[in-house]
């Protein structure tokens, strides 16, 4: 069941490929990820251990502390400020949870499940009955 993807930062300076589980694919609604993306929830695709390959580009690393007092380690790149992944702190293999807006197939990768929804903004069950600008293209 496991899913080549590959991807890339908006400037292009950092690019990855990685093994994904496309039964993996979640959504986060948790408040650090409503002000890490600036937007309203983060989706994110878990790779299997050590199957994320950096193919360019250098990535800058931000240690966030959440309210239990987890720590994860958020990468982006330096220059646009693109999110890649996070991944836990510390020594050994890792699952990192890639950003599936980087991802090339990221039409592919569909939410199984939505995280901490507690936290979500009241109108996310509701987007169908927002007006919408049929335009297809990337602003
Ligand atoms: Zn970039
Ligand atoms: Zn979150």
């Amino acid at each position: 069941m496991d899913m080549k993807i590959d991807g890339r930062c908006h400037c292009a300076r950092i690019t990855y490929e990685a093994e994904i589980d496309p039964e993996k694919v979640l959504i986060c609604h948790c408040g650090d990820c409503q002000t890490l993306t600036g937007s309203t929830f983060r989706t994110v695709a878990l790779t299997y251990e050590d199957t994320f390959k950096l193919l360019s580009g250098e990535l800058k690393t931000y240690v966030k502390t959440g309210e239990s007092g987890a720590k994860r380690q958020q990468s982006f790149c330096p220059e646009c400020g693109t999110p890649i992944y996070s991944s836990t702190v510390g020594e050994g293999p890792k699952v990192h949870a890639i950003r599936v807006g980087t991802a090339r197939q990221r039409d592919e990768l569909v939410p199984k499940k939505q995280l901490w929804f507690r936290s979500a903004q009241h109108w996310v069950t509701d987007l169908g009955s927002v007006e919408k600008d049929r335009k297809a293209a990337s602003s």
